[in-house]
């Protein structure tokens, strides 16, 4: 057994500009894929074939394995990014999700800007997270791979700030890259669904 690389839970031009197929084409095909491979390789040196994929996660977090923690955290972060995705309008937040919202940061666009805020300004590599703290709605921002998996965490929302998440459609653009994803195509029902607690297990998967 192995890990695999998930099917993308959308058509791949199911995005339009806001996320072109070229990007996903290299982002999922090319860099989500050489992840799944490197992992592979490195589980035998490690004594967890047929571990699961959060399970080696923590368990090379905890060994300090860097190599085998930052792939198979990319793995991870890489399949909630997918699922917290969706075609523009196809997706709304649960009225749950929505008095939260309200609570916390007064509105939708606030949330959204908080968020945009965050993730424009980490700097270098990493990715932005909503997550769920103590029952409240909060903004933050992880380095290069790491991952809420290996901080006991419950993430909500994710999105990519690597440069090879937008430099296709986007050049340079971190900004342009976050407004059009945050602002068309997230996928609302999916972080309505992860205030039961259970994101990590929506990405995991037996190895
Ligand atoms: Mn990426």
């Amino acid at each position: 057994m192995a890990f695999i690389l998930p099917d993308l839970p959308f058509a791949k031009d199911a995005l339009g500009d806001h996320m072109s197929a070229e990007t996903l084409d290299y982002h999922h095909g090319k860099h989500h894929k050489a992840y799944v491979d490197k992992t592979n390789g490195m589980l035998g040196d490690h004594g967890l074939e047929g571990a699961s994929l959060s399970t080696v996660i923590k368990t090379a977090k905890e060994k300090g394995e860097k190599g085998l923690f930052n792939n198979s955290a990319q793995i991870w972060n890489h399949s909630f990014f997918w699922l917290g995705l969706a075609p523009e309008g196809s997706t709304k937040p649960s009225e749950k999700l929505q008095s939260m919202i309200d609570s916390d940061f007064g509105s939708t666009d606030k949330m959204l800007e908080a968020l945009q805020n965050e993730s424009a300004n980490h700097f270098a590599s990493g990715w932005g997270w909503l997550i769920l703290n103590n029952g409240k709605l909060e903004v933050t921002s992880l380095h290069d791979a790491d991952s809420p998996v290996a901080h006991g965490m419950t993430p909500l929302f994710t999105v990519d700030v690597w440069e090879h998440a937008y430099y296709i459609d986007y050049r340079n653009a971190r900004p342009d890259y976050l407004k059009s994803v945050l602002n068309n195509i997230v996928n609302w029902d999916f972080i309505s669904e992860n205030l039961d607690g259970q994101g990590v297990q929506r990405a995991d998967q037996m190895g």
